[in-house]
């Protein structure tokens, strides 16, 4: 469990006549346990949001920390899913989720294994361990993705559009598996949508970034009233 802050982001990529500011002077957290979704038109800065706490880029301006600690780069802390799964085509299920988790945990081969089949069967493939992602669906790509960063057990998720890809039907199942997934392990979520229904479905808390060409990025907070 963990917070997140994002402190008076400012993020540009390149420079000179070819500068785009993505985010200007954001701030944004999410609490222990706490589901926050960040929504937007298209272009607002959503996913440069995420690919910086993920450590994936770094900051023009301001600090991005996880419990207080600023973040130096990717970490354990926190798992990505995207909307691509980003699955290696050439081994299975299985050795999806065993191979990440060789390369970032110092359990045995025993261990490593044990825990991939229980974060398949957490997301409901403990039949299809043996398969290969092109005998896997969509939506159980998606699922054997989540299982891969929920095997390393991250304390903070952060997912970009990741049921943007999938059907209507595949997507509702998959966002209600995730919200027992997250009720379950009490984790804190930072989840990408331009999709309000979605994201309110979801969350505890929605943040709506806005770009009006020209002018200065802004975020509203609302709180959602789940009972
Ligand atoms: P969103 O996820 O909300 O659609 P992005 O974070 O992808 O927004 O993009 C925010 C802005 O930054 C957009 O204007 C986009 O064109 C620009 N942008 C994103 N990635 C790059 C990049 N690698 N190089 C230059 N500009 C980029
Ligand atoms: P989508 O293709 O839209 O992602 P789902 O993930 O909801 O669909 O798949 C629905 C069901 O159909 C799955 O639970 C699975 O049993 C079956 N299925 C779909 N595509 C395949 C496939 N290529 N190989 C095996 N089973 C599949």
């Amino acid at each position: 469990m963990a917070t997140v802050t994002l402190d008076d982001i400012t993020h540009v990529y390149g420079s000179g006549d070819d500068a785009v500011t993505a985010l200007s002077d954001v701030s944004v957290r999410a609490d222990e346990g706490e589901f926050v979704s960040i929504v937007g038109p298209s272009g607002c800065g959503k996913s440069t949001l995420l690919y910086l706490t993920g450590g994936f880029l770094d900051p023009t301006a301001g600090t991005i920390a996880v419990d207080g600690d600023p973040i130096d780069g990717p970490g354990t802390d926190r798992g990505v899913v995207f909307q691509e799964y980003a699955l290696y085509p050439w081994k299975t299920a299985m050795e999806n989720v065993t191979f990440g988790l060789s390369h970032v945990t110092d359990l045995d081969a025993e261990a490593i294994e044990s825990r991939a089949r229980a974060e398949l069967a957490r997301v409901g493939l403990e039949g299809d361990a043996d398969k290969y992602p092109t005998e896997l669906s969509g939506g159980m790509k998606q699922r054997v993705a989540i299982a891969r960063t929920l095997a390393y057990d991250p304390a903070i998720l952060l997912m970009d559009e990741p049921f943007g890809a999938l059907d209507d039907q595949t997507r509702e199942l998959l966002q209600e598996d995730l919200l027992d997934i997250c009720t379950e392990t009490d984790r804190t979520s930072l989840f990408v949508t331009h999709d309000i229904e979605e994201a309110t479905y979801l969350s505890d808390r929605v943040i709506v970034l806005t770009a009006q060409p020209g002018e200065v990025k802004t975020v509203v907070s609302v709180d959602i009233d789940r009972s």
